[in-house]
């Protein structure tokens, strides 16, 4: 049998414990994937920690941003070939034939199964995939380059299309971090007038570096107020990628009349709607949740094109559980990818 080291929850809460085992074998309808690189999500803390409520079986390996190298093929698989590169997402697989997947909302299908968490995940050397739901990375994109994006990226890129925003209107970003840097660029490639907001001088000051027409520090003043007066009445699109209800709270105050608000952050918890306003200004607020198959075509010919680049700082595969102690403590600056490409 040959052999390749993952890592794997093996009790939530736990350091993940790094150990040699078997290669899977694609079975009927599936790929094998060599992992070149795998990006490290806030998800993933949370999938270890058994933090929600339907919680993964034990043990598992983690990770839903692994980009790597097709190298074997199931019985009866045409979709993919080997030698391809593709990512293997969060939506790992779904039905296929329910109301969602008929209307192209894969993401909300009951039966959706979630890589590295219903299914192993990309923390590994190889890692078993559904040809029919992978991502297929574009030429002249790496794989450490392309792992953020089949998550983070396509999150806000999906995000921003749900706000509706049109080119030339204005979108707010709450929150200029992993998600809202990437944010920031989808929005600048979109056509729209991007404003972003944190409460972290450096993060506004890169935001203005990758494009921000302004940018608005949240700890002084009223920064919904601030942010209607520089859109000249709020914003046509708000995303909110920070992972706080003040932020929520800010950003429905920062949403323009008829505009919508996009909650893409998962702070615990539930927060109030200030009723009022959302009736009398007909604002919609809306979630979402990753993207589809056809918003990862999209978000990741964004950066195909050269309009979107992650910030990445590449890891080993050893160096996980460091990874997530440094998330929790929110001392990870940009996306954390584990490469795979040297030795492990
Ligand atoms: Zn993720
Ligand atoms: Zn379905």
């Amino acid at each position: 049998m040959v052999k390749m080291q993952a890592a794997f929850v093996e009790q939530f809460g736990q350091p993940l414990v790094r150990r040699e085992t078997e290669v899977p074998t694609a079975g009927p309808g599936q790929i094998l994937v060599k992992v070149e690189a795998c990006g490290v999500c806030h998800t993933d803390l949370h999938a270890a920690k058994g933090d929600w409520p339907v919680k993964p079986a034990l043990p598992f390996t983690p990770g839903h941003e692994a980009i790597g190298i097709v190298v074997a093929l199931g019985e009866g698989v045409t979709a993919v070939s080997e030698g391809e590169r593709v990512g293997v997402p969060w939506l790992y697989s779904a039905c296929g034939h329910c109301e969602y997947c008929l209307s192209a909302w894969e993401t909300v299908c009951a039966e959706a199964q979630f890589g590295g968490y219903t299914r192993n995940g990309g923390f590994a050397e190889y890692v078993i995939a559904d040809p029919n739901y992978v991502a297929h990375i574009p030429g002249g994109l790496s794989a450490q380059e392309a792992a953020p994006l089949i998550c983070a990226g396509v999150t806000t890129y999906k995000g921003i299309k749900e706000t509706g925003a049109k080119p030339g209107d204005w979108l707010a970003v709450s929150g200029a971090g992993g998600l809202g840097h990437l944010a920031i660029q989808y929005g600048k490639a979109m056509g729209l007038r991007v404003c972003a907001i944190d409460i972290d001088d450096g993060k506004l000051a890169h935001a203005t570096r990758l494009g921000a027409d302004a940018i608005v520090n949240a700890k002084t003043g009223d920064p919904a107020a601030t942010v209607r007066t520089v859109t000249g009445g709020g914003a046509h699109g708000v995303l909110i990628t920070a992972a706080s209800l003040v932020a929520f709270n800010q950003g429905v105050a920062m949403t323009r009349k008829h505009g919508t608000c996009v909650l893409v952050g998962l702070p615990p918890g539930e927060f109030p709607v200030p009723l009022f306003d959302v009736v009398a200004n007909c604002i919609t607020i809306r979630g979402s949740f990753v993207g589809t198959r056809k918003d990862m075509v999209e978000a990741l010919a964004f950066a195909a094109d050269g309009k979107v680049k992650a910030d990445i700082e590449l890891q080993p595969l050893s160096a996980i559980n460091t990874v997530f102690e440094r998330l929790e403590r929110g001392d990870v600056p940009s996306r954390v990818v584990l490469n795979f490409t040297s030795a492990v």
